[in-house]
């Protein structure tokens, strides 16, 4: 409904999907969509796909820990790594963009940085994963 805050389009998709237990069956309905003829965790699956598809909610960002200078940067960098090519993180107010094959591109310095020269670079601070293309959200 246009006009209606982020939090109350969730209450009201909540109040609309409200499970009713059918004993005799052992399944539940859903009143939002009277088709829907769900065992229990479904109905709970059906509600959470609502509320990601429909309200838009996303998950809190990611953050990878970094060690301090000296420290051992072995599960940072393979945790950076791992992020896919285009993946964007950010520490100390700094923005940076996988470019693939563990480099990442600082934004708005125009040079690049490999995972160890980020780890470096973070010395300790926590990196927050801002966006991830395949999921256009903090879960890679
Ligand atoms: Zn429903």
């Amino acid at each position: 409904m246009p006009g209606q805050t982020p939090r109350q389009q969730l209450t009201n998709l909540i109040d609309e999907h409200w499970a009713y237990r059918i004993q005799s069956v052992g399944k539940v309905g859903c009143y939002g969509c009277t088709s829907q003829w769900l065992d229990y965790d479904g109905h709970a699956e059906h509600l959470t796909e609502l509320i990601e598809d429909q309200a838009g909610w996303r998950p809190p960002a990611r953050v990878i820990k970094t060690p301090e200078n000296e420290g051992d940067y072995t599960d940072a960098i393979a945790t950076l790594d791992a992020l896919p090519r285009g993946a964007v993180i950010q520490f100390r107010c700094h923005v940076y963009q996988s470019i693939g094959s563990g480099w990442w591109e600082a934004i708005g310095r125009h040079r690049a940085f490999s995972t160890e020269q980020v780890v470096d670079l973070a010395d300790g601070d926590d990196v927050t994963v801002l966006h991830t293309p395949e999921n256009g959200d903090t879960h890679a």
